[in-house]
């Protein structure tokens, strides 16, 4: 298949195309909340888009929907450094995903939370990334 076929065959389901891309965000973190580490339930935009906020993997998070409703449209690495359950290694890993960094956002999310486990999807896609 021709590459110009598969951009043009995204951009005729595009309810498709965000389906999975909403579905690979919860799964980069295993479905936990980058902020307080609990269920995700929603995708949160760290740059609001009410402030020019795109809609990118590099700015966009699994949140839960407390933490997202919570934040609202306030700066997230300012509105999260006033949380009770603030730790620095998820400050880190929340600017290294913001910089399209994923493999080191998530390994700092692994050591802020030990019973956090990287998916074997992620793992994979990883040992392509040494290899190359
Ligand atoms: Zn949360």
């Amino acid at each position: 298949m021709h590459i110009n076929d598969a951009v043009f065959l995204e951009d005729l389901c595009p309810k498709f195309r965000l389906r999975q891309w909403r579905k690979s965000i919860h799964r980069f973190t295993g479905k936990s909340c980058i902020y307080c580490g609990k269920p995700s339930e929603s995708i949160d935009h760290v740059l609001p888009r009410s402030q020019g906020g795109l809609s990118t993997t590099e700015n966009c998070v699994p949140a839960c929907l407390s933490c997202n409703g919570d934040k609202s449209d306030e700066n997230a690495l300012y509105w999260y450094r006033k949380q009770k359950f603030y730790d620095p290694r998820r400050a880190m890993a929340i600017r290294a995903w913001l910089e399209g960094d994923l493999r080191l956002a998530l390994r700092l999310l692994q050591w802020a939370n030990p019973n956090f486990k990287l998916k074997q999807n992620y793992e994979k896609d990883e040992s392509e990334y040494k290899a190359a």
